[in-house]
């Protein structure tokens, strides 16, 4: 038999999926994959649930239903003054997953260099290859996860065809600088390459610090397209509704690969994610003072047991380190430490790096309920105990 295609050929399975799975095994609290316990507002899925019964269920427009087109390009001018054309410039997309496929299948060709920072989220490394792109990798390392700004100049030339930024940062929780951005600009517009933006953590950003779009830098805005995703901003994880945003010259041949790909999104829920869109500023405040709450809940017992819990300023994650607990060498080991004997389930960091990835750091998800927060510390501090006990 032919071979089937190398890159996706005896790859691995997502390693929030085998965490989701390892802890339904185990009976653990899941805390590895990044998804809230609790599904966002019942008004958004009552929208939902109507326009699903009174249809149409039929393909709704292949850019997206008009109105959440509208809604997005309204959303950029409230949070970042950025003036967007709904009918040109926004593409729906069956969550940022497609979306960040369809931009780099889009924009990348067979041979083109692109930049990526590691830590990186799992599914660009393997589109890129498909991509026929040559990743370039730069790197950010715990526990400070600065910008090597040398290295980020190093990796850009001519053959660069665009940057993958995710900013906030998963798994890293960081959020980048505005100095840093400009560092990125200007590699960009010197060495003329496109910027895809993951920018799934717009709205979860914590302690008075704001999201800034890297489009809304001067140079950016032509060769920038962002991606968003409902399932982040209204805790919908599964519904994986996305958009890209994008000049229309870019958009246009991203929509193009959109088509092939899935080419339609549920028409129902787009238009709850217009609704949504639509909320006063007292959602979005209240949503990321809530999840800045667990944040805060969770860091104080993960310390109080003895973890290293870096600083957390986005997104649904804090990176912690386990030197001396007792867990094992390596992040993995420390996982299926905690996955099988502690109740609990984490993601090694490592597992967000191509190779030679620092191996001291686990990922813990904190979108979830107070009960379940103190549930898994408690479980924590069961098992670090009796290990204690044992080791003395
Ligand atoms: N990018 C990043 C950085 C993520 O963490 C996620 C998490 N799901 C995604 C993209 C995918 O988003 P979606 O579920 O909308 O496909
Ligand atoms: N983004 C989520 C995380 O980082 C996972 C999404 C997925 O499982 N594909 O945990």
């Amino acid at each position: 038999m032919k071979p089937t295609n190398p890159v996706f050929t005896g790859i691995d399975t997502t390693v929030f999926e085998t965490m989701s799975r390892l802890a339904m095994a185990h009976g653990a609290v899941n805390l590895g994959q990044g998804f809230p316990d609790v599904d966002g507002p019942e008004d958004i899925r009552e929208v939902a649930a109507r326009a699903l019964q009174e249809g149409p269920n039929q393909y709704p427009p292949m850019l997206g239903v008009p109105d959440l087109r509208q809604a997005v390009a309204e959303t950029n001018k409230r949070f970042y003054g950025l003036d967007i054309d709904p009918m040109s410039e926004v593409l729906v997309t069956s969550g940022a997953t497609e979306a960040l496929a369809d931009c780099i299948l889009a924009l990348v060709s067979p041979g083109d260099d692109v930049v990526l920072i590691e830590p990186l989220y799992d599914c660009y490394l393997p589109i890129v290859k498909r991509a026929g792109g040559v990743p370039v990798r730069v790197r950010v390392t715990p526990p400070g996860w600065q910008l090597d700004r040398q290295a980020l100049q190093n990796a850009f030339s001519d053959k660069t065809k665009a940057i993958l930024l995710n900013n906030p940062m998963n798994p890293t929780a960081k959020v980048f600088s505005d100095d840093e951005l400009q560092f990125i600009t200007d590699l960009c517009v010197r060495h003329d390459a496109y910027a895809i933006c993951d920018e799934v953590y717009e709205h979860l950003v914590f302690d008075g610090l704001a999201h800034k779009p890297l489009m809304t830098f001067e140079g950016m805005r032509e060769r920038t397209v962002r991606i968003g995703s409902a399932g982040k901003t209204f805790s919908l994880t599964g519904w994986k509704v996305g958009y890209v945003t994008g000049p229309a010259g870019l958009l246009d041949p991203i929509a193009k690969a959109h088509q092939w790909v899935t080419f339609t999104t549920p028409p129902a829920l787009q238009k709850a994610v217009a609704f949504g869109l639509r909320k006063d500023d007292g959602y979005y405040q209240t949503f990321e003072h809530d999840l800045m709450t667990k944040r805060d809940r969770m860091a104080h017992g993960l310390a109080a047991l003895g973890f290293t819990v870096l600083p957390c300023k986005a997104t649904y994650f804090l990176t912690c380190g386990f030197a001396g607990l007792g867990l094992g060498r390596t992040d993995v080991e420390a996982c299926e430490t905690l996955v099988k004997q502690a109740g609990v389930a984490a993601v090694p960091v490592s597992a967000f790096y191509g190779s030679d990835a620092p191996t001291g750091y686990i990922r813990f998800c904190f979108c979830k309920q107070e009960n379940v927060i103190d549930e898994a510390l408690a479980r924590l501090s069961v098992f670090l105990t009796a290990a204690r006990a044992e080791s003395a």
